[in-house]
């Protein structure tokens, strides 16, 4: 197995002690729910509030809810959400200043009052994809305070997938579906027949702790085989790939495709990809004022690549049609991310293809950019 090649078993009904015990050490607890026609995050203190017996369709453009057959608490695939709202908050304040008598002004830098986050149930793509964040937050230079610090305390509880929707592309990213280190605790849900429990293998001091406070046995060979098992059908189900040999040079010789002049007619630049993708980063800075002028905030919130303004200097977008923005954004997901971060930055989870109102893909894209040069 992963990591520490120990694993154990927690049964079913005995995963509630799990959570209690991340809740007794301070964390709070947060994971998938059901909410609004989708399954989303939140916060999560009892294993009812699990998606018990949902699952769903996805493809290109599609995301339906629908009921299993059986009772599986993780038998669905990534939803719209992902951990980043966690990390990096969609809005967050970075300082606060008010005027002074004296005619000077105070500033105040922005605490982070938020409980350290337990994140049960990341997928191994989502995983990576928090290692991605880490490059781009963490870095030795200019670490992001918010970021880093909500990071540093975070228990990282995975569930590997035993099952892939039509628009995962994991195993071309080499991100899944098991995951293979960098967690407290990797849980893999096992259904047969009446039985129903979870293989358990710690990654960390803090997941052996964890799993000491929780009832378990040892696993057995045919509790090990039957995890195995799980990912190995989420390996074969896995609906979309995506060819990501030579990708970084080959988007670099084709800035004039015609595969953007097409993309030009069909994206609405409407930020979806964006908003869902677990590692883009990019964000703005507003800064507020009170109507007296005494007080003023700066606060920091997501934005896109696919807006006009975001790439707005001095009079006019640098990138002013569609098509130079999907290109920007293609190009940095699978290109220009190695060179910065020497990673790619896409960790293959298929939210971007999932939540394009259009159904726009981008392994379709990168399929086509390699036949049109050819061509
Ligand atoms: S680019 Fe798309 S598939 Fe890749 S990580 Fe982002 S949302 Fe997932
Ligand atoms: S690719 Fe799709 S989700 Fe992304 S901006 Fe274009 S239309 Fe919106």
């Amino acid at each position: 197995m992963a990591n520490t090649g120990k694993a154990f078993i927690v049964s079913r009904g005995e995963l509630q002690s799990l959570f209690d015990a991340v809740i007794a050490r301070g964390f709070m607890p947060v994971g998938p729910i059901v909410r609004d026609g989708a399954i989303v995050y939140d916060e999560l203190r009892h294993v009812q509030d699990l998606p018990e017996g949902w699952t769903e369709d996805q493809d290109a453009g599609t995301y339906r809810l629908k009921r299993r057959d059986d009772k599986a608490l993780f038998g669905f695939n990534n939803g719209p959400h992902s951990w980043k709202q966690y990390l990096f908050p969609p809005r967050s304040k970075l300082w606060q200043g008010e005027k002074t008598e004296d005619g000077g002004f105070t500033v105040e830098e922005a605490e982070d009052t938020e409980k350290p986050f337990a994140f049960i149930g990341v997928r191994a793509c989502d995983l990576h994809a928090i290692q991605v964040q880490d490059k781009v937050f963490m870095s030795d230079r200019h670490p992001d305070p918010l970021y880093a610090g909500r990071r540093g305390k975070a228990l990282v509880i995975v569930v590997n997938c035993g099952q892939a929707a039509t628009t995962c592309f994991c195993t071309s990213m080499n991100t899944g579906p098991r995951a293979q280190g960098g967690f407290d605790l990797a849980l893999t849900e096992v259904l047969d027949g009446d039985d129903h429990y979870f293989v358990a293998e710690p990654g960390s001091t803090a997941g052996f702790s964890l799993l000491a406070e929780v009832p378990h046995t040892e696993a057995d060979k045919d509790n090990v085989a039957a995890a195995l098992e799980c990912t190995a059908r989420a390996e074969q189900q896995m609906g979309r790939k995506i060819d990501v040999s030579g990708v970084k040079e080959l988007l670099y010789r084709n800035y004039d495709n015609e595969r953007w002049d097409a993309l030009e007619k069909r994206c609405l630049a409407c930020g979806n990809c964006t908003m869902a993708c677990p590692t883009c980063f990019c964000s703005k800075v507003e800064d507020v004022t009170d109507l007296t002028g005494d007080h003023a905030e700066r606060w920091r919130e997501w934005d896109s690549c696919f807006t006009m303004d975001f790439s707005y200097i001095h009079g006019g977008s640098v990138r002013p049609t569609t098509r130079s923005r999907y290109r920007q954004w293609l190009v940095h997901k699978l290109a220009t991310w190695q060179d910065q971060f020497a990673t790619s930055g896409c960790v293959g989870c298929g939210r971007c293809i999932t939540w394009c109102p259009v159904g726009i893909d981008l392994t379709e894209e990168v399929r086509l950019i390699r036949e049109r040069e050819k061509d």
